[in-house]
């Protein structure tokens, strides 16, 4: 893509979207598509946050089954939110379609696998939820785990139909273009210093221009920051650090994901992996807070690499790589209206490749003025974390204390259940 200009003058809009990941982006998309005059400002370059540089898998569903859903917010809102959630990866693969977005996309499922036998009956329940739902979804044994994936790691698990993969960052770009396409005007390099409001308009400054418009979008997720007040409190910002292996060998290739499904598993520091378009396994965890040197942090990767797939030992890491996931306390992501003309969206808890596209509709929709309650999501009060400063110390403590159970349990083969899922 050509490079995009700073933002260097004071200009006017309808809409103002601050960050240009999948969140912003499908909402300058939706917005500019009927009609409205978009400005997205961007501080870094495209794909500098969790949308340029995640694992790509494109999942159904939140952290918490339908049933739970149900359960704490009430059969409707609950039912909504379960089905808003099913529908994501849906927008995500038709947005692909109608821009003819070249993005590497498969879409032959996401499997969840678990690590112990233990963790087996919550997957299972969480697939005949879905499938009551209507998902296209199915249980695996060990060995229909074992072939889909080419290691014998796994009890077994779920398979979810409705999820794939893509290339993150050509994803991103392809939104970013149809966005341009479709008349929305994207300035990079402009960071957002000051949002203030003078009657019915907002202005947003960056440290030598500004915009005005009536309505804003706070679309900045884990990189969410000072000038946005509270927000930044009520989300944390998870480190999650990935490796790329060198393309494999062709008789690999035939027995690692050879039909192309990606694979969470359910140890309590998840492990994520999938193969790319070129045959890079590429495999991410948490990872830590601080100046830890990225080969001292990627330790855990090749440890991983070697025990899901010994065949593997000694196959160079090309590349390595991190970002900041945003965690909220109640796993949901969130829709916020701190004022009027103010909306955010942001939490998306390590499932934003689809999440964070449809939020980004449901912010374009609430934007042009339709009612809060027929978006079928809920429109949720800024709750900031309290003693949110403490909240990364607390995150390094409970990561390590999680990835040493894990390394206990690998060491001991044996496993509690409560994986992370
Ligand atoms: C390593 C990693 C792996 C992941 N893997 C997966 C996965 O496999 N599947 C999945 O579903 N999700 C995954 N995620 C999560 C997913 O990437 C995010 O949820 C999603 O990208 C969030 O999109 P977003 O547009 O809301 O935020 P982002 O893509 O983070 O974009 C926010 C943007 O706001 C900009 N910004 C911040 N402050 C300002 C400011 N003041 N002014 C202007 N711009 C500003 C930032 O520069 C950034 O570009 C992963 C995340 C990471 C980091």
């Amino acid at each position: 893509m050509a490079s995009l200009p700073q933002l260097s003058a004071h200009v006017h809009a309808d809409i103002v979207v601050i960050g240009a990941g999948y969140t912003g982006l499908s909402t300058a998309l939706h917005a500019a598509c009927a009609g409205r005059d978009v400005v997205v400002l961007e501080g870094g370059e495209l794909g500098e946050g969790g949308s340029g540089l995640n694992g790509g898998q494109v999942i159904a569903g939140l952290k918490h089954d339908p049933d739970v859903l149900e359960s704490l917010y009430g059969e409707r809102i609950g039912a909504q939110l379960a089905a808003c959630s099913a529908a994501a990866p849906d927008l995500v693969f038709d947005l692909i379609r109608q821009y003819s977005i070249e993005c590497d996309a498969v879409r032959t499922g996401w499997l969840q696998l678990a690590v112990s036998e233990r963790h087996l009956a919550p997957l299972e329940r969480r697939a005949a939820q879905w499938r009551s739902r209507g998902a296209d979804a199915a249980v695996l044994s060990d060995r229909e785990a074992a072939k889909l994936t080419g290691t014998r790691r796994y009890c077994g698990g779920w398979i979810d139909r409705r999820g794939g993969t893509v290339q993150p960052l050509a994803y991103l770009l392809g939104l970013a273009r149809a966005a341009m396409a479709a008349g929305a005007r994207l300035f990079v390099r402009s960071p957002v210093s000051r949002l203030s409001r003078r009657s019915a308009e907002w202005r947003v400054e960056t440290p030598r221009n500004s915009v005005t418009a009536r309505v804003v979008v706070v679309a900045t997720d884990a990189y969410t920051g000072q000038p946005f007040g509270s927000l930044s409190r009520t989300v944390v910002a998870v480190p999650s650090i990935q490796v790329a292996t060198v393309p494999l060998p062709q008789v690999q290739r035939a027995s690692i994901l050879p039909a192309g499904q990606s694979v969470s598993d359910t140890q309590r520091i998840l492990r994520y992996f999938r193969l790319d378009a070129s045959g890079r396994l590429v495999l991410g965890t948490r990872g830590s807070y601080g100046d830890v040197p990225i080969p001292t942090l990627t330790r855990a990767h090749e440890r991983a690499v070697r025990e899901l797939y010994p065949e593997l030992a000694g196959l160079p890491l090309e590349y390595r790589w991190g970002g900041f996931v945003a965690m909220t306390p109640d796993g949901i992501p969130h829709l916020h209206e701190p004022a009027p003309g103010l909306l955010a969206g942001l939490g998306y808890n390590g499932r934003g490749v689809a999440m964070a596209t449809t939020m980004g509709r449901l912010l374009a929709r609430r934007a042009l003025g339709e009612a809060p309650e027929s978006l079928g999501f809920p429109v949720a009060p800024v709750r900031p974390i309290r003693l949110h400063a403490l909240s990364r110390i607390g995150a390094r403590a409970t990561i390590r204390y999680l990835q040493a159970r894990d390394a206990l349990e690998r060491g001991f083969g044996r496993s509690s259940a409560g994986g992370s899922a």
